[in-house]
């Protein structure tokens, strides 16, 4: 009897019960969230739930702009949706980056399939590019991002908000768990 009492008495009294103060998303936030990305036909495109949550650090423009804005303010619990224009994501497709490129410069150019996504090194650097067309002495290939042009719904849910450190803000990026280790 004694002992349930005092037992229910330390569970009363026990600070660790009190609910955590909330930390609402703004600068220098690091923040951890699952999302699930579908374009305007209603497709999923992609999703964190099949592995690890995304963690980035809010307000250095790691992510993308219009998700980025619907982050602000909010806290680990939060679930929302929120459609994001191609100007505030991955940009516009833009058919100047379509180009026609000769099949002597690619290994293998027969094995090429269109939709493919390979790396090409050019004057400017490597470039990412997707295979649009194979043709007998020409490749086209589209260096715009894959999903410029689209206009993207993600579904989030906030999993966890900390402070930065200051090495993380000075960075510009998170470190340890989901960030940069080094
Ligand atoms: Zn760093």
């Amino acid at each position: 009897m004694l002992a349930r009492l005092i037992g229910t008495h330390s569970i009363i009294a026990d600070p660790f019960l009190r609910p955590l103060p909330i930390m609402n998303i703004s600068e220098h936030s690091v923040v951890s969230f699952h999302y699930t990305l579908k374009n305007s036909q209603g497709e999923q495109l992609e999703s964190s739930r099949e592995g690890n949550a995304m963690t980035y650090l809010h307000g250095s423009g790691n992510i993308i702009k219009g998700l980025e804005k619907a982050m602000e303010g909010k806290a680990a619990g939060d679930s929302f949706a929120v459609t994001v224009e191609p100007t505030d994501a991955y940009g516009e497709h833009k058919p100047a980056n379509i180009q026609r490129v000769s099949a002597k410069h690619f290994r293998n150019s027969k094995a090429l399939k269109p939709g493919q996504v390979l790396g090409l090194q050019t004057r400017q650097g490597p470039v990412q590019v997707t295979v649009v067309k194979v043709g007998r002495f020409n490749v086209d290939v589209d260096a715009n991002h894959p999903l410029a042009g689209q206009t993207l719904t993600f579904a989030v849910e906030i999993t966890e908000v900390r402070a930065a450190s200051d090495e993380e803000k000075d960075h510009g990026h998170v470190h340890g768990h989901g960030g940069v280790e080094h």
